[in-house]
C-alpha cells in the first residue's frame, strides 16, 4: 500500500486539514459533509456549488473562496456525493438569485446533483446546472452517457467564479458555463494506473513501453493502448486531436497541462514548453500555458491537456484575482509570440589560451579510462550516494574533449568543463584540481616538470579542502588526492625516475583504503556504516587521473601499477 490515508473517514479528515490550512476562509460542515467558504465577494448574487468523488484534489475544494466556489460536496474516493450533502450545502450557501451547480458528467454525479436540484426547486430555491463534458476520449460512441467531465472543470470554475463576483445572474452564468464547456476539450494519457486504495495494486496493468491514450480520471482504461512515444511527439499528437475537436476560430487558446497525481512539476513544465511549440506551430495562439496538478486521479502517472478557445471577454475573468487555496497563474502570454524567446544564453568570452596548448595526450588517456570505468563508478555511487558520479565524471571529460583544440589545452579544457558545466559535488571540486594543474605545461611529447606538477597538485588539494572541508580519513576524493600530491612532491624532491607512477600508486592505495573508512562528508555520509567495504567513487576518479598521467609520461613504470578495476570491484 502506497497511500497514507487514515483508515476511518479519510475524506472528512482531509477536509478538516484543508480548513486548518486556510483559517477564516474555509469551514467544514459535518454530517452531511460539505465545505463552504466563509468569505465571498459582496456583489455575488448566485452561489456556485460543485463536488464529486474525492481523489482529484485540488479539484474542487481548491477552488473554494472569493473568485471561486461557495461550497463543495466531496464524495468518497471516486464516488459521487450523496444528494443530501448537495442539498444541505446549497441550502447553507444559496444567495438571492439561487445556486448554480457545476457537475462533471458521470452518472452518479448527474443523478445526485439532479435529485438535489429537484429538492431545492421544491424548497423555492432557483437552481441551474452546468454539465462539464470535456473529455475528448469519450466523444462519439453509441452510448447515452456522453463525454466524461475532467480537467476543464478548473477552467470553468475559475471563469464562472470571476463572473459571479461581478454580479451576473443565474441564467447568464448557466449560459456562460455551457459556452465555456462547449469550447473546451481535454485528453489524458497515463504510463501507470493509480494505486487502488482497496487493493494497494495499480488499478490496471500496463505493459512497459506502452501508454494508455485517452485514459479517464478514475482509472477508466483509455481508448487505446499505444507504444510509448517520445514526449514531444505525444504532445503533438494530443494537440492535433484537441485542436481538431475545438470550435474553429482565431481566438486565443488557454492551455492547461494537468498532472494526474504522480507526474512531477519538472515533467509538467517541460510538457508545457512542448505544448507551446506544438500550438504555435499549428497556428494556434496560446493565451497562457498553465502547468500543475489540478485534477488528479489519485497517484496516476500521467497528464492531461485541456484547451479552451477563449472568447475575448473571458480573458479578464481568467486573470481576475481570486482568494482560493489553489492559486492559478494569472499572467498571460504576449499575443505576438514575443514570450517564446524567454531563454537567453551567455556567450563564453573568447580567451587566449597558452601560446602552445598542450595536454591533449593526457586528456585522451584520461577520457579513455573514464569511459571504461563509468559503469563501475556509477555502481559505487549507487551504493553510497545517488548513482550519478560516473555520468558526472564522464560528462565533464566529454565536454573537455570537445573544447580541447588549438587554443585550449587538455588540462585547461578539463578545468573549464568541470568548473562551469559539471554538477554534483564532485564536478566543481575536480574543476578546482584541474584548474591548478592547468598552470603547468603538459607536453604531448616530452615530460612535464615534476616539481611544478607537485606544487600544482598540492595547490589543487588545498583548494578542494578549503571548499569541501574534507580531511584525510573522511572517505572522499581527498583520500586519494592527498597521498598522490605528497608522493609526487617527495618523488620530485628526490629526483625519482617515475614521479607520476609514484603518485598514481599512492592515489590507488588511498582509493582502496576508503573502503575501510566510514564516510564523514558528502552524500555517502548519510548511509553511514552501510558504506563500509565500498571504496569512494570520487577517490577512484582521482586514481584514474594520476594513472592516466603515469600511462602517458612513464608507460614502462606504469605497467606495475595496481589494477583499479580490482579496487572498484571490492
Ligand atoms: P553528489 O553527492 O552531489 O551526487 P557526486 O556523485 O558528483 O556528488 O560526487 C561524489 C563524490 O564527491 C564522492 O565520491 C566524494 O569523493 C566526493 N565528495 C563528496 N563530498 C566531498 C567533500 N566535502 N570534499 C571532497 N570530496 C567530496
Ligand atoms: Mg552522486
Amino acid at each position: 500500500m502506497t497511500h497514507f490515508l487514515p483508515s476511518t473517514e479519510p475524506v472528512a479528515t482531509a477536509a478538516r486539514g484543508l480548513a486548518l490550512a486556510h483559517p477564516g476562509l474555509i469551514e467544514v460542515h459535518r454530517d452531511p459533509l460539505f465545505l463552504r467558504t466563509r468569505s465571498s465577494a459582496p456583489g455575488r448574487t448566485v452561489a456556485l456549488v460543485s463536488g464529486g468523488g474525492s481523489g482529484h484534489e485540488p479539484l474542487h475544494t481548491g477552488l473554494l473562496g472569493p473568485g471561486g466556489l461557495d461550497a463543495v460536496c466531496p464524495g468518497e474516493v471516486f464516488a459521487s456525493p450523496h444528494n443530501r450533502q448537495i442539498h444541505a450545502a446549497c441550502t447553507a450557501v444559496a444567495k438571492d438569485d439561487g445556486v448554480l451547480l457545476i457537475v462533471k458528467n458521470y452518472t452518479g454525479d448527474v443523478i445526485n446533483f439532479g435529485i438535489a436540484a429537484e429538492r431545492l426547486r421544491h424548497d423555492g430555491v432557483p437552481v441551474a446546472t452546468v454539465l462539464v463534458d470535456d473529455d475528448l476520449a469519450t466523444d462519439g460512441g453509441d452510448t447515452a452517457t456522453g463525454r466524461r467531465g475532467t480537467a476543464a472543470t478548473v477552467v470553468l470554475e475559475k471563469l464562472l467564479g470571476a463572473r459571479a463576483d461581478q454580479g451576473a445572474g443565474l441564467g447568464e452564468l448557466a449560459e456562460l458555463g455551457g459556452r465555456i464547456v462547449a469550447r473546451s476539450r481535454s485528453l489524458a494519457v497515463a504510463a501507470r494506473a493509480q494505486t487502488s486504495p482497496a487493493t494497494g495494486e495499480p488499478a490496471f496493468a500496463l505493459d512497459p513501453g506502452t501508454l494508455e491514450y485517452g485514459v479517464g480520471i478514475h482509472g477508466e482504461r483509455g481508448t487505446g493502448t499505444i507504444g510509448r512515444l517520445p514526449v514531444d511527439e505525444l504532445v503533438e499528437r494530443m494537440t492535433d486531436d484537441l485542436l481538431a475537436a475545438l470550435p474553429a476560430g482565431r481566438e486565443r487558446v488557454l492551455a492547461v497541462v494537468n498532472g494526474l497525481g504522480a507526474t512531477t512539476g519538472l515533467e509538467l513544465h517541460a510538457i508545457g514548453s512542448l505544448l507551446y511549440d506544438a500550438l504555435t506551430a499549428r497556428g494556434a495562439d496560446p493565451l497562457a500555458i498553465v502547468p500543475g496538478t489540478f485534477t488528479a486521479a489519485l497517484d496516476m502517472a500521467g497528464f492531461s491537456l485541456t484547451l479552451t478557445r477563449m472568447e475575448p471577454e473571458w480573458v479578464g475573468l481568467w486573470t481576475a484575482p481570486a482568494d482560493t487555496p489553489l492559486v492559478l497563474p494569472s499572467r498571460t502570454l504576449a499575443a505576438d509570440g514575443a514570450d517564446a524567446a524567454v531563454v537567453r544564453t551567455t556567450a563564453e568570452p573568447e580567451q587566449d589560451g597558452p601560446a602552445a596548448p598542450s595536454g591533449g595526450a593526457v586528456l585522451d588517456r584520461f577520457s579513455e579510462a573514464v569511459s571504461g570505468f563509468r559503469d563501475d563508478l556509477t555502481a559505487l555511487d549507487q551504493l553510497v550516494g545517488d548513482g550519478d558520479f560516473g555520468d558526472n565524471l564522464l560528462g565533464g571529460v566529454r565536454r573537455a574533449v570537445s573544447r580541447n583544440g588549438a587554443r585550449v589545452g587538455g588540462m585547461e579544457a578539463l578545468a573549464r568543463a568541470f568548473l562551469d558545466d559539471v554538477g554534483g559535488t564532485s564536478g566543481p571540486l575536480f574543476g578546482l584540481l584541474f584548474q591548478r594543474l592547468s598552470t603547468v605545461s603538459w607536453p604531448d611529447d616530452g615530460a612535464p616538470d615534476a616539481g611544478s606538477a607537485a606544487e600544482a597538485a598540492a595547490a589543487g588539494l588545498a583548494a578542494v579542502q578549503r571548499v569541501g572541508g574534507a580531511e584525510v580519513g573522511d572517505s572522499t576524493l581527498v583520500d586519494a588526492l592527498a597521498p598522490a600530491a605528497d608522493a609526487l612532491g617527495a618523488a620530485a624532491r628526490d629526483g625519482a625516475d617515475a614521479p607520476f607512477t609514484a603518485a598514481a600508486e599512492a592515489a590507488a592505495r588511498g582509493a582502496a583504503g576508503t573502503a575501510d573508512l566510514a564516510p564523514r562528508r558528502g552524500r555517502a555520509s548519510y548511509v553511514g556504516e552501510r558504506a563500509m567495504g565500498v571504496p569512494d567513487p570520487g577517490a577512484l576518479g582521482v586514481a584514474l587521473l594520476f594513472t592516466a598521467l603515469a600511462d602517458v609520461y612513464e608507460p614502462e613504470a606504469a605497467t606495475g601499477l595496481p589494477d583499479l578495476r580490482r579496487i572498484a570491484a571490492r
